[in-house]
């Protein structure tokens, strides 16, 4: 049996195309059915709904065999026991500083201000800020970063920017790239060792999909 761990939303509906060229199909769809586990029409392929952040755990501890997460969650949970074959090219978006439209973030850093960044990503931002040499207080959030700068809670943000259009709404502006985002797959170590036969065509069958 392999497992595969997705989440809602738009990683399982960019996965499924990659999914239906390895062979693959959702017998069920998790927007609509309440169940975690989801069969496939193949009787030794099964799908698990998880959070988004938790995709990683599970492969990493061989709970799912195989998982597909962004580089945003990977980088927060450091890939440990995890094998990354493939960029998937899918949910693409970019991780960003953002601060609110009145606030001169270059002269702040010039001045070598020490700087309060909300986040739900704080390994990334840590690292960010540390090789730029600039001083920070890292606030943990778990969503909704954007509010953060409006309300007084930080005066940046580190978040991921597809079309902007949600900074714009809250009159926030990007002032500084961090890393281009795009979701990889992950194979736990161990599963691909003992289920090569099944494992190693489907990153194939990935990997022809992708570059088509
Ligand atoms: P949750 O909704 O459970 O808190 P989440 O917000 O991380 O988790 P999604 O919104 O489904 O879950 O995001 C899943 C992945 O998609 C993210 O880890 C990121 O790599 C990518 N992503 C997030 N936002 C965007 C976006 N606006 N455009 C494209 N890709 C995105
Ligand atoms: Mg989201």
């Amino acid at each position: 049996m392999i497992t595969i761990a997705l989440s809602k939303g738009r990683i399982f509906e960019e996965t499924l195309p990659l999914l239906n060229a390895a062979g693959i199909t959702a017998l069920e769809d998790p927007e609509s059915s309440r169940k975690l586990i989801l069969p496939t029409n193949r009787a030794d392929v099964r799908l698990i709904i998880v959070r988004a952040s938790d995709v990683p755990t599970y492969v990493q501890y061989g709970a799912a065999d195989l998982g597909v997460a962004g580089k945003d969650v990977l980088s927060e949970h450091g890939g440990i026991g995890l094998y990354q074959p493939l960029d998937l090219n899918i949910a693409r978006c970019r991780m960003m500083v953002a601060v609110r439209d009145d606030f001169d973030y270059e002269s702040a850093v010039r001045q070598g201000a020490r700087l309060r960044v909300a986040t739900k990503y704080v390994q990334t931002a840590r690292d960010h800020f540390a090789a730029k040499g600039v001083h920070v207080d890292l606030i943990k959030l778990y969503g909704s970063m954007e509010l953060a700068p409006l309300v007084g809670l930080s005066d940046a943000i580190v978040d991921l920017v597809s079309s902007g259009n949600t900074l714009k709404a809250n009159h926030l502006k990007a002032v500084e790239h961090i890393a281009d985002i795009s979701s990889r797959l992950v194979v736990n170590q161990a599963a691909l060792k003992l289920k090569y036969d099944l494992i190693q065509p489907m990153l194939d069958a990935f990997s022809i999909a992708i570059r088509e």
